[in-house]
């Protein structure tokens, strides 16, 4: 069984089309929220079976394997169905877990932290973000992986730029730092690029 009607339902539902010789899939809606697409690709896969404004009620099992569900269409109280499955995907979204970071680092209207572009920088110098925290469209290891090494090279290009800064920390990474230096007795303002 599947639970969700958007894309990543679908697509769990075809992957699991074959291996599984029937699918049941819950749709908490009436209609699916998965792409045009998607939805017509469904009518390839036979065993898989539909069912619309149902929810899930409870999962039932011997505390080892799953042995059966229990649905029910909500706007009818006498509909609570059992249905015998053998596994239960639960593809109903994603929420990042970023809470933690909400006024203090860029957040999309998603929760995901943005960064800029082709790098893990976010908008607070020396702070980066790597893994599904800012992807919001792959979330895989693989992935997640490979931002991590991008941040760690970042982090490293970062701390050794300041310490080339000749003991004059960089708040950020392109700033101008001003000095006073005494040349003949004259103090001169200079202004320096970090
Ligand atoms: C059911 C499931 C199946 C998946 N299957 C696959 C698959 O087959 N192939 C694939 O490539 N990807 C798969 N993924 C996705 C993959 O797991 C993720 O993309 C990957 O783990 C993301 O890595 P991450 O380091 O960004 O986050 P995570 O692996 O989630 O690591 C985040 C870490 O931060 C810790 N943490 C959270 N909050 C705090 C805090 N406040 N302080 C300190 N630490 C904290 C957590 O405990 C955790 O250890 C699957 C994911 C799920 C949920």
């Amino acid at each position: 069984m599947v639970v969700g009607g958007g894309d990543t339902a679908l697509e769990e539902a075809f992957f699991l089309a074959k291996f599984a010789k029937e699918i049941h899939l819950l749709v908490r809606k009436d209609t699916f929220r998965a792409s045009q697409i998607l939805q017509n690709r469904l009518k390839q896969f036979p065993q898989i079976t539909v069912h619309f404004n149902t929810e899930l009620q409870d999962i039932i099992g011997d505390g080892k394997k799953i042995e059966s569900v229990i649905i029910k269409k909500p706007d009818n109280n006498t509909s609570e169905q059992i249905l015998n499955v053998e596994g239960v995907f639960v593809a109903i979204g994603h929420t990042p877990n970023t809470e933690l970071f909400k006024g203090k680092l860029n957040l999309d209207e998603r929760g995901y932290i943005t960064t800029i572009k082709g790098s893990t920088k976010t908008g607070l110098p020396g702070v980066f973000a790597c893994g599904d925290v800012q992807d919001s469209e792959y979330r895989q290891a693989i992935t997640a992986a490979g931002s991590g090494c991008m941040a760690a090279l970042d982090v490293e290009r970062y701390l050794a730029s300041r310490i080339e800064k000749n003991g004059i920390f960089c708040i950020e990474e392109e700033s101008t730092v001003s000095t006073i230096t005494s040349r003949n007795g004259i103090n001169c303002l200079d202004n320096i690029t970090l």
